[in-house]
């Protein structure tokens, strides 16, 4: 598993599993999870364009940023949830 990944990714994997045990889901296209190098905490991510074999992303708390073939949008696992996106998402359901 992780094969394809950069080498920055896979050490910031290693890095996680050092921290504290958290884990990932692998890459997942959308929906909460974290990038690697953007904090420590999973957004709820949505597509807004796809630029050739990257994504651009946007969380529900406003950051924007880029998933790629290398560095891929990672499933939330057991990071903790950004508390922004996170009311946001609730206002939605109300
Ligand atoms: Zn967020």
């Amino acid at each position: 598993m992780n094969d394809g990944l950069s080498e920055g990714a896979k050490r910031f994997l290693a890095d996680c599993a050092k921290a504290g045990g958290t884990v990932t889901d692998g890459p997942v296209e959308s929906g909460w999870g974290v990038l690697p190098f953007l904090g420590r905490k999973a957004h709820h991510w949505s597509v807004v364009d796809k630029v050739g074999a990257s994504t651009q992303l946007r969380s529900a708390c406003g950051l924007v940023d880029y998933a790629t073939p290398s560095v891929p949008l990672l499933g939330a696992g057991s990071y903790e949830h950004c508390q922004r996106c996170d009311h946001k998402l609730l206002r939605h359901i109300r």
